[in-house]
């Protein structure tokens, strides 16, 4: 079958077997992709829920429709969430990380200020994260858009908004420290032997890098330092090197033909 545009509709736009499209969604199906009445595509919650769907023309005053034809079953997400604590980088540089760490298979970024950071972002910043990482989840075709967090500071994060220390599910925590002698790379094959059920978290840093108290605190909250090479990366270029290495990993041992 010929590859299928996906389109992440709201749960409150479906009406039995009808998805009631926004203006922005027939603009961009009509206009942007060229679909014509009767063409299919993908319709997806966000949440793990797809649908294969039909446009149909309804009365012009309600504008065009979807009709659902079947669930579109497909499994493409990681096999363990990875939750990203990003030190916020300077300008529009947490865009592109959103972009490509979605791309990659993140389930929640956790955007963090730093003793180092230098942006706070306004809620409008916000906002263009979630869209761009509902877009980017259309593009690479998973089926849950990563939850963005609103930024807190880095030590609330540790403290408050980590792994559930009462799950039952073995946690792995990692943070990215330039000049450090131990790869994520050899991390990832100690303390993933074998497909797990795990949470699996990565914190990277601003321009400036860590503070020593901060890699203290991280290590007291059990992190522990890796380094993704001898090379000093950009902050925008880390995050993406490291969910690299863990996505690598998790689909490998979930699929070793691969
Ligand atoms: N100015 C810092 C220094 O010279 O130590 C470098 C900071 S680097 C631009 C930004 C962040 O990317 C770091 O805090 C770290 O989390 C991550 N990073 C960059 N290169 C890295 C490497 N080779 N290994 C591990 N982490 C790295």
């Amino acid at each position: 079958m010929a590859q299928l545009q996906r389109v992440t509709v709201s749960p409150l736009q479906i009406q039995d077997d009808c998805i009631n499209l926004t203006a922005e969604q027939q603009h961009y199906l009509g206009r942007v992709l060229r679909l014509q009445i009767n063409d299919r595509f993908i319709a997806m919650d966000g949440q793990g829920q797809s649908w294969l769907v039909q446009l149909i023309c309804s009365l012009p005053a309600e504008g065009h429709q979807a009709r659902i034809l079947e669930p579109w079953a497909t499994q493409t997400e990681l096999t363990c969430p990875i939750t990203l604590l990003t030190a916020l980088p300077k300008g529009n540089g947490f865009e592109e990380i959103v972009r490509a760490c979605t791309e990659l298979g993140v389930s929640t970024f956790m955007p963090v200020i730093s003793d180092r950071t230098l942006l706070h972002p306004s809620p409008q910043k916000i906002e263009r994260w979630r869209k761009i990482a509902i877009e980017a989840t259309e593009q690479s075709e998973r089926q849950v858009t990563p939850q963005i967090l609103d930024p807190v500071s880095f030590t609330r994060a540790l403290e408050n908004h980590l792994l559930n220390p009462l799950s039952p599910v073995q946690s792995f925590k990692y943070i990215c420290g330039a000049r450090q002698d131990f790869h994520l790379w050899q991390a990832l094959h100690h303390d993933l032997q074998q497909p797990v059920q795990a949470e699996i978290a990565i914190a990277t840093g601003p321009e400036g890098g860590w503070t020593a108290p901060e890699l203290d605190t991280a290590i007291q909250h059990g992190f522990q330092i890796v380094s993704l090479g001898q090379r000093i990366l950009r902050a925008i270029t880390a995050p993406t090197a490291a969910v690299s290495l863990v996505a690598a990993r998790l689909d490998t041992l979930s699929r070793p033909e691969f």
